[in-house]
């Protein structure tokens, strides 16, 4: 494999970076994780505005354009002959002191890392996920926005960890006021009574790529959309309940802490909304 490090290719044991560099010592970068579908990236150019806003928010500054990050992007795949592929892109705030000041860090690093896909094994889209709520709470957006898709996932690991000793591979997080937020890794969708409803960013989610195509798709397919706050109770008195993400692509979710949602299996609007998705993602 080759890796992508601020314009050189680098194989596996060369990739490395400082020990100075704060993304290591501190969590101070961004990332993005996108999927090339046939040798293209899919909504390429949303994923790369959501990592200029991260950096904005950051006061990072990433030492290139949008256009030269599409082709190393599309560079990256294509020197490792990859056609359907997870890609990882990183930008980290540079080598620095062991001090927190970002001023006296070198230049960002920008990292692109391309590999074969590693999808949530295909018994879990035909039985669904069970998850549990965790008792981490999402961050506060009132403290580091989680629209700011930064390489500090600390707040998602220990949830995903508390999920992991429940036997889960995905699982639920809540904000502060107790309301759905979203998963680890991942959005959450339920659809009842018709309507297919998603927590707003409000809630304190990063605002999915995944996410915000199957609401168009919704849409189009005439489907009633409300994107408004939840809570449990709606989820676990829902007809049907699903996740998104850009690794995951819609995957069902039949059990939330212990109860049953809908009627225990994978639901037609989700394996519709599925299928088209990846119809989608093929265009
Ligand atoms: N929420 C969080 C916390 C995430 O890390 C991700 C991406 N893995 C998502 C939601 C889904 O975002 P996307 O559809 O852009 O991959």
């Amino acid at each position: 494999m080759l890796i992508y490090i601020s314009g050189q290719f680098f194989d596996n044991d060369n990739a490395k970076i400082s020990v100075f560099d704060h993304g290591f010592l501190y969590g101070d970068g961004i990332f993005e994780g996108m999927r090339a579908y046939n040798g293209k990236v899919f909504r390429h150019r949303q994923h790369l505005d959501r990592l200029w806003d991260s950096a904005k928010s950051l006061f990072l500054e990433i030492p290139m354009t949008k256009d030269a990050m599409e082709q190393a992007v599309n560079g990256t795949l294509q020197i490792n002959n990859l056609k359907d592929a997870y890609i990882r892109l990183i930008v980290t705030r540079g080598s620095g002191t062991l001090g927190l000041d970002a001023h006296l860090c070198s230049e960002p690093k920008v990292i692109i890392i391309a590999a074969e896909l590693a999808l949530y094994p295909k018994e879990f889209y035909e039985r669904g996920l069970e998850i549990v709520t965790a008792s981490t709470v999402r961050t506060n957006p009132g403290m580091l926005s989680p629209q700011v898709k930064s390489l500090n996932y600390l707040n998602n690991i220990m949830a995903k960890i508390e999920g992991h000793q429940a036997g889960c591979i995905e699982v639920l997080m809540l904000n502060a006021k107790g309301e759905v937020a979203e998963c680890s890794g991942d959005n959450i969708f339920i659809y009842k009574k018709d309507i297919l409803h998603t927590p707003p960013a409000e809630a304190g989610i990063l605002e999915g790529i995944t996410r915000r195509a199957v609401l168009e798709i919704a849409e189009c397919a005439g489907i009633k959309v409300r994107v408004a706050p939840m809570t449990r109770h709606d989820i676990y008195t829902a007809d049907e309940c699903f996740l998104t993400g850009s690794a995951a692509e819609l995957i069902p979710a039949v059990k939330l802490d212990g109860r049953i949602i809908g009627s225990g299996v994978p639901g037609n609007v989700t394996k519709n909304l599925l299928k088209k998705f990846q119809e989608e993602t093929q265009k």
